[in-house]
């Protein structure tokens, strides 16, 4: 008998239907004898409309009620799969974020689960009780509702896993594990059958939507089986791992991630004195903006020229700010570009070889593709380039690095 956490995602219960057929499936892992936490998500697309309906008002709208609102979703999805578990014999009792003890920090919209206390939860499942959770939202210590950031039901999932100390945790979503790429833009993308914390964490960060980064980094941290699965297909899914085993077979590249979130700016002809990455960038962190990835030119006539990304929902903020910057330091110009996006090729295999960063230059100079900006670290290289070449670097990285599916085996 095992205890298993088992997380479903937006569209697996995104209808009445699914949200029966759901309890379907809990039903058998139950007469299996196995003890069952559910956390879900909100019905796909309802926290979007939510967000929507909140912008009507104000486009920025106050996080805290944003919190309260958006916290919503979920709530209406635990009730309704516990009366489906109910309807078919499996006792069963949904529970908010705050009524099952999940404490965050106060930071409204993107908090972090600081603790759980979870005794409801182990008092229920001694009774016999399938515990229903919901996802993405938690409690500060004033009391007030919090949610974890977009796809933060993952986080939750593995979260509870942890301190339930359960045998595994369980995320099913719509596609049957975590793949080589986004299956959805590159059919030929190939499941992996495991893939390291690592390499799921920088996936995660670069990019791959399929598990919340936190839910990785957490389940790393305190040594979470997490599997990826789909809801309604049977099959092994994907085991997020901590062994790295060095077979021969294992490829170079375990996956390509991309993100189109980003924008550029470049602010140019600023003074090559020291101190003028901190005169830049420490206003634009003041203002409450990160910032990836970073470049500064090779000085010209004393001056140089320094470039950077941020999110594009900061941009409109980060150009504000730099245009200050450049007016205080007499800089020649400010310019920026929404129309970008970052590929990044990820794997642990990159350690023990050399020469991958100019296999991953080549494939995108043969489609003519231009290069923005690069940067590496152990086990991954990341380019911007201009955001409408994103599907073609994509799939000519995945065809380069031999990650395609034999022909006839793609779903
Ligand atoms: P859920 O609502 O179940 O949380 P998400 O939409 O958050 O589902 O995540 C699943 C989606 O992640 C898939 O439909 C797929 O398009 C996308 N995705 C992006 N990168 C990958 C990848 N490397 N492997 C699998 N899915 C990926
Ligand atoms: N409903 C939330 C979202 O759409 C959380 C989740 O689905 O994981 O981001
Ligand atoms: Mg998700």
């Amino acid at each position: 008998m095992a205890l298993i956490v088992q997380k479903f995602g937006g569209t697996s219960v995104g209808s009445v239907e699914r949200i029966e057929q759901v309890a379907a499936k809990i039903k058998k892992f139950r007469d299996n004898g196995d003890d069952i936490v559910v956390v879900v998500s909100a019905m796909s697309g309802e926290t979007n409309r939510l967000i929507e309906l909140a912008r009507q008002i104000n486009e920025r709208p106050v996080a805290r009620e944003l919190d309260v609102m958006v916290s919503t979703g979920e709530q209406v999805t635990i009730a309704l799969l516990a009366m489906a578990l109910i309807k078919i014999g499996v006792p069963a009792i949904s529970y908010t974020g705050s009524q099952v003890g999940i404490l965050t920090d106060s930071s409204h919209t993107k908090a972090r689960i600081m603790q759980i206390d979870a005794q409801n939860v182990r008092k229920d499942l001694k009774a016999g009780r399938v515990v229903v959770v919901a996802g993405f939202q938690g409690i500060d210590e004033a009391g007030n509702i919090t949610t974890l950031g977009r796809g933060g039901s993952d986080t939750t999932g593995v979260a509870l896993a942890a301190a339930l100390k359960a045998d595994e945790c369980q995320i099913y979503t719509d596609v049957d594990g975590v793949y080589t790429t986004d299956p959805r833009v590159v059919p030929k993308a190939q499941r992996l059958e495991k893939v390291t914390f690592e390499e799921m964490l920088e996936m995660a960060s670069l990019g791959s939507k399929v598990l919340q980064i936190r839910a990785v980094e957490f389940a790393g941290k305190y040594g979470v089986p997490l599997r990826v699965l789909h809801s309604f297909k049977e099959g092994p899914g994907t085991l997020i791992t901590l062994d790295e085993e060095d077979s021969m077979e294992k490829p170079i590249i375990s996956g390509i991630a991309f993100n189109r979130d980003e924008a550029k700016l470049t602010i140019r002809g600023v003074p090559d004195t020291p101190g003028v990455a901190f005169r830049i960038l420490g206003p634009i962190s003041s203002a409450n903006v990160e910032v990836d990835m970073i470049v500064q030119n090779v000085a010209h006539d004393n001056t140089t020229d320094f470039t950077f990304t941020v999110h594009r929902n900061d941009y409109q903020n980060a150009l504000h700010v730099l245009e200050h910057i450049a007016q205080e330091m007499g800089a020649r110009e400010v310019v920026g570009d929404v129309d970008i996006a970052k590929v990044s090729i990820v794997g642990v295999g990159m350690r023990s070889h050399a020469g991958v960063a100019s296999r991953m230059f080549e494939a995108l100079a043969k489609e003519n593709i231009n290069i923005q900006m690069i940067s590496t670290s152990e086990i991954k290289v990341s380019v911007v380039i201009e955001e409408k070449y994103l599907e073609l670097a994509v799939r000519a990285l995945h065809t380069a690095f031999d990650l395609d599916a034999p022909a006839g085996t793609a779903e």
